[in-house]
């Protein structure tokens, strides 16, 4: 039940096409397969997205966080115990996104070991779990048309919107996706934190008639009077994301009382931070949803099997279907989204295998 190797191993996924957003375009996936190998022969996997213009880490530093410290130090530590893992990973500060991957490897292989599906070793409230698309920013009649043919497609009802460019191209971008939805689609739209507070204030205030379910990070998250102003000036509920993800800051922000929504995402937070941040939204008063990072299907499982199996995050839907946009995978099946949902399957573990050779196409 020993730690025997840890591996970090980058690897690549070109998109069908780019998804752009007010801090950057994603054109490839550019993210690392964690493979944690117990003494019995075992193995947890996790993807570890990178994204240095949000957390500061790089592909190569996170693999040197991963080889160089995080592999020594836990080498012969039984991979039940997450709490010494931790513990030894702090030693090295930051690097939340490298740590995350190995906390999510360890339950993967915590959850083998017991041959359980994780969400039933997290929780094991729900089976299945509802799925919020995130649609990149463009031409209004072409966001549109995107959500509408995913609608048809998979049964989506839930969609993310990007915005933070320009506000009048916001606001036409919502309109027109909400025309070509109706009534019955939820939307949020998020907009990286990008407006001035005295911009964001009179466009949230705009939007409301849109029916939002949600606003994220419409300005800075490092200016809380200007949030608190923003706050007060519309009806829909603004969401933290990529401001304030650790229990720490999601603590202080819960206490200031602009946002009613965190966002939790396993790929910055891991399992273990994940379920202290749902913990104190709880104690809030304050929902939680699951993000997603632009994972692929094997990291699109850990945020589907924590969002089943908490009764918090299972009443919203989880952004878990970013891998539409993907070329390839590196799994040997495909995850399904059918009538708007995934349902999770019984294998133990995440319930998705690792294809060798499909993996050895992507790597970088
Ligand atoms: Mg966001």
């Amino acid at each position: 039940m020993k730690v025997a190797a840890i591996d970090a191993v980058p690897f690549r996924i070109p998109l069908l096409h780019p998804v752009k957003f007010a801090v950057g375009e994603i054109g490839h996936l550019e993210h690392i397969l964690v493979r944690i190998r117990s003494g019995e022969g075992l193995e947890g996997w996790a993807e570890a997205p990178a994204r240095q213009m949000i957390y500061g880490e790089t592909i190569k530093s996170m693999v040197a966080a991963i080889e160089d410290h995080f592999a020594p130090a836990l080498r012969g530590l039984d991979f039940h115990n997450v709490e010494e893992a931790w513990h030894r990973m702090e030693r090295l500060p930051g690097n939340h996104c490298a740590k995350a991957g190995v906390d999510m490897a360890l339950h993967d292989l915590i959850a083998k070991a017991a041959g359980l599906p994780l969400r039933q070793l997290l929780g094991g409230y729900s089976r299945s779990i509802e799925v919020c698309h995130i649609l990149g920013t463009g031409a209004p009649a072409e966001v549109a048309a995107q959500a509408a043919d995913l609608r048809g497609r998979f049964g989506l009802r839930w969609f993310k919107l990007k915005g933070g460019m320009d506000p009048r191209g916001d606001t036409a971008m919502i309109a027109a996706v909400r025309d070509a939805l109706g009534s019955d689609a939820q939307l949020t739209v998020d907009c990286n934190q990008a407006y001035p507070a005295h911009i964001a204030e009179r466009l949230v205030e705009e939007w409301d008639r849109f029916d939002l379910a949600w606003i994220e990070e419409p300005c800075a998250g490092a200016d809380p009077q200007g949030r608190g102003r923003v706050a007060r000036a519309c009806r829909t509920p603004l969401m933290l994301d990529e401001s304030a993800f650790l229990p720490r800051d999601v603590a202080a922000e819960a206490m200031l009382g602009n946002c009613r929504i965190a966002a939790v995402k396993m790929a910055r937070t891991g399992i273990t931070k994940s379920r202290k941040v749902l913990a104190l939204a709880e104690v809030h008063g304050m929902r939680t949803v699951v993000g997603g990072q632009a994972e692929s299907e094997l990291g699109a499982m850990f945020g589907a099997h924590f969002a089943a199996a908490h009764r918090a995050t299972a009443q919203s839907a989880a952004e878990l279907s970013f891998f539409l946009d993907a070329t390839e995978r590196i799994t040997t099946e495909s995850l399904q989204i059918v009538d708007g949902k995934i349902t999770l399957p019984d294998q133990p573990g995440i319930g998705l295998d690792l294809d060798e050779d499909r993996l050895r196409r992507c790597l970088m």
